[in-house]
């Protein structure tokens, strides 16, 4: 789960990360008294930001400068309502003004190739930080950090360094690092981005931005995290999954998914990304990945087809399960209970393919059921391509 700025404000200060004042605010009226409150600090100088979980605010307009309270209500009735790369913003903070003197980067993430955690750093910050990675790569520092050992004073050190900062700078960045690194570690984080962290005219370093991606895995020991969550920014199908206790992914594709196991699942995605180039010319892609698990019973499968129909970008539905402990006839004895729940609702093609334990029986009941929407296949390559083509057509 990615945070709000103003989410990822309020955490870093939590953990003595240094930020400005930022209130949140959802109308002008509610930005005007916020910026008069806010502004007190800062000679009555506020900065409206859109809260939307992209980047690029700043360009996109979505960051003013109020020099007044009565001029942060103008800023904030613009912005509030503004479409910036598909996200609407809600919500603006108000945030304390800055004099800034340098603007910096900063991250820490999740290095999955090698198996560790990489820092990265640099004396130009502010700008989009993939463009300078491309055209300078020397001028961002990349520095591996040991999970075992995190970002402590010897860490941070050698990350300054790394970046190039002066002596003086430096030794005020390194203790703002470990509290960053409180934040990643301490609330399980998967990214913690700060750009710019900026020096302030008076030399002091300050987070003016922040990014927070939050491990949802750790979920169970992290309670407070729930209330983080926006509903309304959630993807509506993976929302409903979730409240299904489904184990469900949304893809761009047209081919919806259903399988028992996660490693066939994914392999099911091969599958069909692979026969929806061979055989429709690229037009057939998975829309989903959605493992029910060992016991798919009926109420389970009729929850999956559920939330895989109500996908509109769906176009037919590959049904793949392998009968393992659950055997194929209690599978298709799902399928077909979950096909008389839906009733008229399960409007799209499904093609089944069952192997495994008791799979006589299983392909049996689909044939005896007779369903004008059913098609069995015999082989997971041969209901890959059927689905591919019916979705296609
Ligand atoms: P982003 O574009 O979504 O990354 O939004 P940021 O929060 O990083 O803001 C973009 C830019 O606005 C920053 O790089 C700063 O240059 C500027 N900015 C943000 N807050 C302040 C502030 O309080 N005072 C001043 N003068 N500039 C600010
Ligand atoms: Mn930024």
């Amino acid at each position: 789960m990615d945070l709000y700025e103003y989410q990822a404000r309020d955490m870093f200060e939590r953990h003595g990360v240094p930020v400005l004042a930022g209130k949140i605010a959802t109308t002008p009226a509610e930005a005007k008294a916020a910026a008069e409150e806010i502004g007190e600090k800062s000679g009555g100088v506020t900065v409206v930001k859109a809260q939307v979980k992209t980047g690029g605010r700043g360009k996109a307009g979505g960051v003013k400068l109020a020099k007044s309270a009565d001029e942060a209500e103008q800023m904030a009735e613009q912005i509030l309502g503004m479409d910036i790369k598909g996200h609407t913003v809600n919500t603006v903070m108000i945030a304390q003004g800055a004099q800034i003197a340098e603007e910096y980067y900063f991250s820490v993430l999740l290095d999955r190739t090698n198996r560790a955690y990489l820092a990265m750093c640099s004396k130009e910050g502010g700008m989009e930080i993939e463009q300078l990675a491309v055209e300078r790569p020397e001028a961002l520092a990349r520095i591996t950090v040991d999970p075992n050992v995190g970002i402590d004073q010897a860490k941070a050190e050698e990350i300054v360094e790394a970046a190039g900062f002066d002596a003086a700078t430096g030794e005020k960045i390194v203790p703002v690092l470990q509290r960053l690194w409180d934040v990643y570690s301490r609330e399980d984080a998967t990214l913690v981005e700060v750009n710019p962290l900026v020096k302030l005219e008076s030399g002091e370093i300050v987070a003016l931005d922040g990014k927070v991606t939050l491990d949802d895995n750790a979920r169970f020991r992290q309670p407070e995290h729930a209330a983080l969550v926006d509903e309304k920014a959630e993807d509506p199908l993976e929302a409903k999954a979730k409240a299904l206790h489904l184990n469900y992914v949304k893809l761009d594709g047209n081919v919806g998914i259903i399988g028992n196991g996660a490693g066939l699942v994914m392999s099911t995605l091969d599958v069909v990304a692979y026969a929806g180039e061979e055989h429709t010319g690229g037009a057939a892609k998975p829309a989903n990945f959605l493992d029910i698990g060992g016991g798919a019973s009926a109420e389970v499968m009729a929850n999956g087809l559920d939330v895989i129909l109500g996908d509109e970008q769906v176009k037919s539905v590959f049904v793949n399960v392998f009968g393992g402990i659950t055997a194929c006839d209690a599978v298709a004895n799902g399928i077909v209970g979950a096909l008389k729940t839906l009733g008229d609702s399960a409007t799209k093609p499904l093609v089944v393919r069952l192997d495994g334990n008791n799979v006589e029986e299983g392909r049996r009941i689909l044939a005896e059921f007779d369903h004008p929407l059913v098609t069995v296949e015999a082989t997971m390559d041969g209901a890959a391509r059927k689905a591919a083509e019916l979705a296609a057509k």
